[in-house]
């Protein structure tokens, strides 16, 4: 370091007539030095985590991530290139490979279960070995989950997510069942009932481990409530009665959740099925996913055995099956806001904060249009009096920066022009190459960064399961004579 600020200011003096503002290239190597003296500076952590936070934006890969962040920084009025997520400027990273046992392109379940449970299972399956059916619930021979044993440790545990709490990556935290779809009694086939399969609603009420899940906050509330009460259960059953009768808390909106003064178990329903889009939420009825994660952190860390807390930016995947840019980079927006409110309140000398996605979409960036120019806009030139042209493409259309290989909104020779209004509707759905009704997963690696006790252990290509293992070396479970459920000696 101090070898390069000489050879910097060294550079300096062979130019005396320039400042070090007008000398060419300074402000990049000011950003370099920058950096460079972040990396420097960062901590290898090597003590025992006592609590865990793993953040997934579903569907996040890395192009969503740069287009996420251009779009952060110009909604700040800023240029975008240069701005950084709150995830970006974490000390580790890696990149995470997402196939699952039996498929090449995963799906949320697999992923999340591969998280979960430190094993690579096949996708649409949740927490249940590869290869089993619904025969695998009459015997019940499951990967253990990492919120398992988190509560057999007296732990605190709890999730945070904008689906559905019974949907594929919230589901992984806590159930075990052979397909992902079955997610009241009223999703379930005759065999998986007669094999004792139970449907992921009731599995979340009824966890076994420790004193239960100590915290859930999402939408599904269709999925907990009987018919006769506008919801979708087929059995008269009422999960949130049963959940309150069993000694936990209950609320139903926002304004509920931030009234609430108990410390029970506490299960928040914000929507029937998905909670909204950040875009389109409304602060009365749901809380923003910074804000469900500010109090699941500050009611979880009360246990000095430390928290596991998975949080989850669930729709950043359902705007991009929707092809819709906009709210799949506003929905990333509000998950960086997420993890900025977790690393001001946590201390990373005990908790390991883990940021990556479970899989990517087939979403991309294109063009050379110039610095600045609007994310989700039209790829443009400047042309010879300085204004902005699209750039024509060899069908004869414009373009805009973001698209998808495939979806619903397919570029033909027909296709209606695409004006620059157009594209920065909220609603527009961006272009694909291939017709599909809903833009499909990709199978390519996604990101993954950490900070806290032994993130430096992330690096490099990484198998998704490792994560988890990664996760319970750095509890210090591995450490431990009994890893079944003893509680830790030290
Ligand atoms: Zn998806």
């Amino acid at each position: 370091m101090r070898f390069l600020t000489v050879s910097f200011l060294a550079l300096l003096a062979a130019s005396p007539a320039l400042s070090q503002t007008d000398e060419p290239g300074a402000e990049w190597r000011a950003m370099a030095q920058e950096e460079l003296d972040a990396r420097l500076n960062v901590e290898r952590r090597e003590g025992r985590a006592r609590n865990v936070i793993l953040f997934i934006a579903d569907g996040m890969n890395m192009s969503s991530v740069t287009a996420g962040r251009i779009y952060d920084g110009q909604d700040r009025g800023e240029g975008g290139e240069e701005n950084r997520l709150s995830f970006e400027a974490m000390d580790a990273s890696a990149l995470i490979r997402t196939y699952t046992a039996n498929a090449q392109v995963p799906d949320s379940a697999a992923t999340a279960s591969a998280m979960n449970t430190g094993v690579k299972i096949d996708i649409r399956a949740i927490n249940v070995y590869q290869g089993s059916d619904a025969s695998v619930c009459a015997h019940g021979l499951y990967p253990v989950t990492l919120m398992e044993q988190a509560e057999a440790r007296n732990m605190e545990t709890g999730i945070v997510t904008t689906a559905r709490l019974t949907h594929a990556t919230p589901a992984a935290v806590f159930a075990h069942i052979p397909h992902r779809n079955w997610e009241s009694d009223s999703d379930m086939p005759v065999e998986a009932v007669e094999s004792g399969c139970v449907d992921i609603a009731r599995q979340l009420i009824e966890v076994e481990a420790g004193d239960g899940i100590d915290l859930a906050f999402g939408g599904g509330r269709g999925n907990f409530l009987p018919e006769s009460e506008n919801g979708r259960r087929s059995d008269g059953r009422d999960l949130t009665a049963e959940w309150v009768a069993r000694g936990g808390a209950y609320v139903s909106n926002a304004v509920e959740l931030r009234s609430l003064d108990s410390d029970k178990n506490l299960l928040g329903l914000f929507a029937d099925s998905h909670m909204s889009y950040d875009a389109d939420r409304n602060d009365i009825e749901e809380p923003s996913l910074a804000e469900m994660t500010s109090i699941a952190i500050d009611r979880l860390s009360s246990n000095p055995d430390g928290y596991y807390l998975m949080v989850e930016a669930a729709r950043v995947d359902h705007a991009h099956h929707a092809t819709n840019a906009y709210r799949a980079l506003d929905d990333i927006q509000a998950f960086s806001e997420a993890i900025a409110t977790a690393l001001s309140m946590v201390d990373l000398d005990e908790t390991l904060v883990i940021v990556t996605a479970d899989h990517g979409h087939v979403f991309t960036m294109a063009g050379y249009q110039p610095r600045n120019n609007p994310i989700l806009g039209l790829v443009q030139t400047p042309n010879a009096s300085g204004e902005m042209d699209p750039t024509i493409a060899a069908d004869g259309q414009s373009y805009t920066t973001l698209g998808y290989y495939t979806g619903q909104n397919p570029r033909r020779a027909d296709s209606d022009e695409i004006t620059s209004d157009a594209a920065l509707h909220p609603d527009y759905r961006q272009q694909s190459a291939v017709a599909m009704g809903s833009e499909t997963h990709s199978g390519e690696d996604v990101p993954l960064y950490a900070s806290g006790p032994w993130a430096h252990l992330f690096g490099g290509t990484l198998e998704q399961h490792t994560i988890y293992h990664v996760m319970v070396h750095a509890l210090g479970w591995t450490r431990d004579e009994d890893v079944s459920g003893e509680t830790p000696s030290d």
